[in-house]
């Protein structure tokens, strides 16, 4: 964890923002609850481009720690109804992580908050089992999801570009438990693992977008940005990775958009613009970046449409890499 004042009843981040559901836009309160960190990372399995491992508690918090967290995020709460999506940057359903006391009182108590319209929930897929989920079901009985980094439907990328440790069948098993307790699912897809060049990058996650569309009712695009302490950011320092170009995404989103018009397909550019996140020349970052947010919110792919001179050199790197051993030519 970081260093610093560390207060185990407070959650590690809470923002407002919207979310397209398919039946229209709705208010969003993401809660970021500091928990004692993923159990996967905590055993020394760590993915390669995540840091949340250093916004964990140093112990286990207690349940009533956790549920003063949740509390505490909820004053944010926006006007009117509103959707609350809840991260501990590991798995809710763990119970070794989120212990059921906590989970499913805090579930509880959305359930009882008639302005909450709808729960997302984050996890790995080995905790979608069907006693997890049934747990759920007891005390929630509105819309609820789990958010899933399935990241590629190809299994070589997941094992060893990104070391996530499961196969894309998981994913499958936990997409069908999960609907069979009328849970829906989100897919997080990660454009640009490292060891890929651009144009494998893209063709994945285009790829990925088909793959799990049978499996998903909404798709979240998530472009891969370096985080301090990670992997990667020896591989970025070492001039081995460049993050994903904002046309790429661009490019993929329009793609996954018209091949599943009925999939709700969304990125958050995070970190757009500088040297660690995705970029483009520096000139039209914020404009890609404001046009990328503004399609996840209406579908329209008439809101993709921006231009720049560099789109050009962005075409000729994502052919050139290809020859080039996946070494950014660019950066
Ligand atoms: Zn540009």
């Amino acid at each position: 964890m970081r260093k610093g004042t560390y207060f185990p009843d407070k959650p590690a981040a809470v923002w407002v923002s919207s979310d397209r559901l398919t039946d229209g836009v709705v208010r969003s309160l993401t809660m970021i609850l500091r928990t004692y960190g993923c159990r996967r990372c905590r055993d020394g399995q760590g993915c390669m481009m995540c840091g949340f491992i250093r916004d964990s508690a140093p112990t286990h918090p207690s349940p009533d720690d956790l549920v003063a967290q949740f509390e505490a995020a909820m004053v944010r709460r926006p006007e009117g109804r509103f959707m609350v999506k809840i991260f501990t940057s590991g798995s809710f359903p763990d119970a070794a992580e989120m212990p059921p006391a906590a989970g499913l009182e805090i579930l509880r108590r959305l359930d009882a908050d008639p302005d909450v319209v709808k729960v997302l929930i984050e996890t790995r897929p080995e905790f979608v089992t069907s006693e997890a989920m049934a747990d759920c079901r007891q005390v929630i009985h509105k819309k609820l999801e789990v958010a899933i980094g399935v990241e590629t439907s190809n299994d070589r990328i997941r094992l060893d570009c990104i070391n996530k440790g499961f196969l894309f069948e998981g994913f499958v098993r936990a997409s069908r438990v999960a609907h069979q307790h009328d849970v829906t699912v989100k897919a997080y897809l990660l454009l640009k693992p490292p060891f890929l060049s651009e144009g494998v990058a893209i063709r994945d996650i285009v790829r990925s977008a088909r793959d799990v569309s049978p499996y998903a009712e909404t798709i979240s695009i998530n472009l891969c940005n370096v985080q301090n302490g990670t992997f990667v950011e020896k591989l970025l320092r070492r001039g081995d990775y460049r993050p994903p170009w904002l046309w790429s995404a661009v490019s993929v989103l329009r793609q996954a958009k018209t091949e599943n018009p009925d999939m709700i397909v969304t990125s958050d550019p995070v970190g757009a613009g500088s040297r660690h996140g995705p970029h483009n020349c520096g000139k039209c970052d914020s404009e890609v970046a404001d046009a990328i947010n503004r399609f996840s919110i209406s579908q329209d792919l008439g809101d993709l449409r921006v231009s720049c001179d560099c789109e050009e050199l962005w075409q000729k790197a994502v052919e050139l890499e290809d020859v080039s051993y996946g070494a950014p030519l660019v950066h």
